[in-house]
């Protein structure tokens, strides 16, 4: 791995809030001038893990597991010291200095971690292209006609992967990207003995987890030659299961806190149209209906859901779906159908 400056670990470690971090993994519940939770480190019913927000560390009094914000994620994330840093430097907007990583370099990182940092890659490709003079020019003019301003294009990262039938994977081989390992994080498909590129003259909107990093894409077709579907997703990868992602929600998870609600949508340019209206707790289930996956982690930040949809026939029924499915497992949904021609 690469060695990090200790000025950048000192000033990740001085932006953590044990609060804030442990959130993202576990219901915390107020106790005092303490919280606690259920035990992640062993099975219990009723909570003795503790957290000290004044001394910002947890304890467990059932199986004894105690430490720091950082040492939580390393042992909930099976994460050595520096991919933590890594994690919660993203996290955090916590610019690392760090020695530039050799192709040998990447060799050494684990699986996951190469997949991490194809689509990381791809992502910043993405967003080349879309900012290129003359290539760029029919995403932007696309995002125009949507109304999507310059900063939430920004916040939300879109790009647009490039046309041709290899573009991207013959980007790759200039940076020596390994192609198993574009292929293992959806960004190539491989068929009858010929490799091409998943995506191709789409819109491109990075699907993130809270921690910031990409785990894959939805693209919208940009030829609208009709030859294609409409939208396409990244399939099913090691990193990305659409069954537990939802689309927005390392954008919109602190507003979602503060106003102790959440938004559910059912697009990418929904999520984005909300979020640069002001209503910034707006997120979508990306490709799929609601699953019990999403409701986990919708918990995690609030009990409070409005389920935006369409007023048509899918969106009714999607809307009574997931009513049904929040109230089972212990969400307050309340329901908002547009009008049908919105
Ligand atoms: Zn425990």
């Amino acid at each position: 791995m690469p060695k990090i400056s200790e000025t950048s670990v000192n000033a990740v470690l001085g932006a953590l809030d044990i609060i804030d971090v442990l959130s993202d993994y576990l219901t915390l519940k107020k106790s005092g001038s303490n919280y606690k939770a259920n035990c992640p480190f062993h099975d219990e019913k009723t909570p003795s893990f503790m957290v000290s927000p004044n001394k910002g560390i947890y304890k467990c009094f059932g199986c004894g597991k105690s430490g720091n914000a950082l040492r939580f994620v390393m042992d909930h994330e099976q994460l050595t010291f520096i991919e933590a840093i890594k994690l919660l430097g993203k996290k955090y907007n916590v610019e690392l200095i760090e020695e530039a990583q050799s192709p040998e370099q990447v060799q050494l990182l684990s699986k996951k971690e190469k997949m991490y940092v194809a689509l990381d890659w791809a992502k910043n490709l993405y967003i080349s292209i879309l900012n290129h003079e003359v290539d760029g020019k029919i995403a932007r003019e696309y995002i125009k006609s949507r109304g999507i301003s310059p900063k939430a294009q920004e916040t939300f990262g879109l790009g647009l992967s490039p046309k041709g039938w290899d573009s991207l994977l013959r980007a790759s081989q200039v940076h020596k990207l390994d192609e198993g390992v574009l292929n293992d994080a959806g960004l190539i498909v491989k068929r009858e003995e010929k490799t091409f590129d998943f995506f191709r003259e789409r819109l491109m909107f990075p699907i993130i987890d809270t921690n910031g990093r990409v785990l894959g894409f939805g693209g919208r077709d940009l030829k609208g030659d009709g030859r294609g579907p409409k939208y396409i997703n990244t399939p099913q990868t090691e990193v990305y299961d659409k069954s537990n992602v939802l689309y927005g929600l390392f954008q919109a998870k602190r507003a979602v806190r503060n106003k102790d609600r959440l938004i559910l949508t059912e697009g990418y340019t929904d999520v984005i149209a909300l979020h640069q209206a002001g209503i910034e707790e707006a997120v979508s289930a990306s490709g799929t209906a609601l699953t019990e996956g999403h409701i986990h982690k919708i918990k995690r930040f609030t009990k409070n859901v409005v389920l935006l949809f369409d007023g048509d026939g899918a969106g009714q029924r999607a809307a009574k779906r997931g009513i049904e499915l929040c109230l089972r497992m212990g969400l307050f949904p309340k329901v908002c159908l547009l009008p049908e021609d919105h």
